[in-house]
C-alpha cells in the first residue's frame, strides 16, 4: 500500500482491503466526464460503480486517493494488473482542456510515481510497456476503445503534462527558481552599465539604477526621494545565500 503525501486520502473500501496487490509500472489519466469534485468521485465510486481508479482529481487542484497505488484498481481494463490510474473532472463530453491547476497536480503525482514506483520517463510504447500515458492509448486498456480523456487533454498531455514531469522528475529547477546568483546579477549588471554597447540612454539608466538598488551603494549626491526609492528596492530584493 503506498500513499501519495500531496493526496487528501479517502480509501474505498472493500476495494482498497479486497483487491489484489500489484506492482505498478504504468500511469494511465483519464477525464470522468462529469464536472465533480473529488468527494463526488469517491461516492461515485462507493456507491455506484466498480469500476474505480486510485485517484480523483478535482477541477480546483484538489486530490483525493482513495486506493493505495500497490492495489489495483479497475478503470483500465487490461492494464489494471500494472497501472495506477486518475480520473480527472471534465465536462460531460471531456471535450475541454485540464486547468492549470488540474496540469499541476498531474505533474506532480507523475513525479511522485516515477520516485516512489520507478515508472519510466517515456509514453508508453505498447500496452504492457511501463510508462505514462492515456486511456485511449491503447484499445485493451478500455472495453471496446475510448475517446478518453479526450483530444484537447490528449494534446495537453503529450504537448505539457508527460514533458513537465520529465523535466521535473530529472532535475531540473522550478521555473520560478532564481537561475543566477546576486553576484551573478551585479557582476552582469555591472558589465552592462560600463559597456560601450549601451547607448539607448533609457536602458543605460535602467542598468544603473538595477545597480544602485542591487549593491545598496547609493551615490551621496541623489535626491532624497530617489534614495528612499533605491533602498525600497534594495530591501525588497531576495536574499541570496551565496
Ligand atoms: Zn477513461
Amino acid at each position: 500500500m503506498a500513499w501519495y503525501p500531496g493526496a487528501r486520502k479517502m480509501e474505498l473500501q472493500p476495494e482498497s482491503d479486497a483487491q489484489a496487490a500489484i506492482n505498478p509500472t504504468q500511469f494511465i489519466v483519464h477525464s470522468i466526464a462529469a464536472p465533480w469534485s473529488v468527494q463526488r468521485i469517491y461516492e461515485y465510486w462507493r456507491d455506484s460503480t466498480n469500476l474505480e481508479s486510485h485517484f480523483g482529481l478535482a477541477y480546483d487542484g484538489d486530490l483525493g486517493q482513495f486506493i493505495g497505488t500497490e492495489t489495483r484498481a479497475d478503470a483500465n481494463a487490461s492494464a489494471n494488473v500494472r497501472a495506477v490510474s486518475i480520473e480527472t473532472a471534465s465536462n460531460l463530453d471531456h471535450s475541454d482542456p485540464w486547468t492549470a491547476e488540474q496540469i499541476e497536480q498531474l505533474v506532480r503525482l507523475g513525479v511522485w510515481l516515477h520516485q516512489r514506483h520507478g515508472i519510466p520517463l517515456r509514453i508508453c510504447r505498447s500496452e504492457a510497456d511501463p510508462g505514462y500515458g492515456y486511456h485511449g492509448l491503447f484499445a485493451s486498456w478500455s472495453v471496446g476503445g475510448t475517446a478518453c480523456p479526450g483530444p484537447a487533454r490528449i494534446k495537453q498531455f503529450r504537448e505539457v503534462v508527460f514533458p513537465e514531469i520529465k523535466r521535473r522528475a530529472e532535475g531540473a529547477p522550478e521555473e520560478d527558481d532564481m537561475p543566477y546568483s546576486e553576484s551573478d546579477l551585479k557582476r552582469i549588471i555591472g558589465e552592462a552599465v560600463a559597456s560601450p554597447g549601451v547607448r539607448d540612454t533609457l536602458s543605460w539608466t535602467t542598468m544603473y539604477f538595477l545597480k544602485m538598488a542591487l549593491s545598496g551603494n547609493i551615490p551621496e549626491d541623489v535626491s532624497l526621494e530617489m534614495r528612499q526609492e533605491l533602498e525600497a528596492i534594495h530591501r525588497s530584493l531576495p536574499k541570496w545565500g551565496n
